[in-house]
């Protein structure tokens, strides 16, 4: 198959280890017979230097045109980099949450996989790490709370403040869609979270839901409150595979998941749109404090990259030799600074993108 992969190494870290990614990318394309094609693009810190904007409309263009994105992260040390003087509009971040919006990316997941080699690194209890857990965030991304109508105003010469929480059955539906789909790709299992015994969004979520399943047979589902979610992933995280939610539920609810594995290094991410384009990238930040030194964790960056050939290209045994090659290494005990601990081999990002291409 021949593929066009928009690249948006970004700042800081960024282009350390998406170069990394794209150095496996580059194997899997050789090994399976397939021709993927590069737009390097900037976005973020880079291209305010470059354009004085952080994302330009030709990016944007150039973006949509591609078959998918990868990304590394952008921003700098927000405390001493010149581009936070700028006004919020201008800076890095901007650019990000542009992009996003005009590539219509509603669906975010965040794989939450603790690897047996990192267990140490968990901070649940050793018999509830001991037994490992793989599970997916599915978290809706451009709806309810984030993007409802808000406003401050003195009600009775008291300020008081309101946030809307909105959802309508189509937004519902595609991410509900998006979750069951994914789930035929892993153990065929949807926790779908609300808090229906309040919330009418939450009553009509489950409604949708319901509808979406009938479609499919071969997934089991269940619905569970949020509260109840939170104390769950961190008593028995295990019997999590695929957890639906919406926005706000979501934001926190995958921060609690990505606590668990551990370690930021390792976490990847992926944010879809309703057709097979998405945007793949780690979800830790830029890095600042150890940029341009060829220390970072690439494995974030790798595994968002073996994300977007299952999703946006349905390679997936492509995507399974990726993920293969990550748990290998860590077998053979190959390590970054953020991920070592005593008898393990420390290898610097690019060490860690060559041992990972080599098991390819
Ligand atoms: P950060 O995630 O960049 O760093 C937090 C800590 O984790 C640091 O000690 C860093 O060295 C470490 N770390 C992060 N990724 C690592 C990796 N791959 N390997 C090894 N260590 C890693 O968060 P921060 O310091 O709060 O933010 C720095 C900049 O990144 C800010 O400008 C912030 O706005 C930006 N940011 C960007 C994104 C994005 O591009 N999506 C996301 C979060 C933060």
């Amino acid at each position: 198959m021949n593929k066009k992969i928009a690249v948006i190494k970004g700042d800081g870290i960024g282009p350390e280890v998406v170069s990394e990614a794209m150095k496996v990318l580059d194997k899997v394309a050789d090994k399976f017979g397939h021709s993927f094609e590069y737009d390097q693009l900037l976005m973020g810190g880079c291209s305010i230097d470059a354009n004085g904007v952080p994302l330009t409309d030709e990016t944007i263009e150039r973006a949509k045109a591609a078959d998918a994105v990868l990304m590394g992260s952008i921003g700098g040390n927000t405390a001493t980099s010149p581009w936070y003087k700028l006004p919020a509009d201008k800076r890095p971040e901007a650019g990000l949450l542009k992009l996003r919006k005009s590539l219509n990316l509603f669906a975010n997941l965040r794989p939450a996989l603790l690897y047996g080699e990192l267990k140490d690194a968990c901070p649940l209890k050793a018999e509830i790490a001991e037994r490992g857990f793989d599970m997916m965030i599915m978290r809706e991304l451009t709806g309810g709370l984030y993007f409802g109508t808000r406003k401050t105003e003195e009600v009775n010469g008291v300020i008081t403040a309101t946030d809307t929480l909105t959802y309508n059955e189509n937004e519902i539906r595609r991410i509900a869609v998006r979750a069951f789909d994914i789930a035929m790709k892993r153990r065929k299992k949807v926790t779908s979270v609300d808090k229906a015994n309040v919330l009418d969004s939450s009553r009509l979520w489950r409604k949708i839901v319901e509808e979406v399943a009938k479609d499919y047979p071969e997934v089991s589902y269940e619905h569970m409150l949020v509260d109840n979610c939170a104390m769950q992933l961190v008593k028995d995280p295990a019997q999590f595979d695929v957890v639906l939610t919406e926005n706000m539920f979501g934001d926190i609810l995958s921060d609690e998941a990505s606590m668990i594995t551990g370690s930021i290094g390792m976490l990847a991410s992926a944010s879809l749109n309703d057709t097979k384009f998405g945007l793949y990238e780690p979800s830790g930040g830029s890095a600042p404090d150890i940029a341009g030194q060829n220390k970072a964790n690439p494995i974030a960056t790798i595994l968002s990259a073996a994300m977007l050939l299952r999703y946006s290209f349905d390679m997936d045994k492509e995507a399974d030799a990726v993920e293969a090659a990550v748990a290998k290494v860590l077998k053979d005990g190959y390590r970054t600074g953020d991920i070592m601990s005593e008898g393990m081999k420390l290898v610097s990002c690019s060490g860690m993108g060559d041992v990972i291409t080599e098991n390819i």
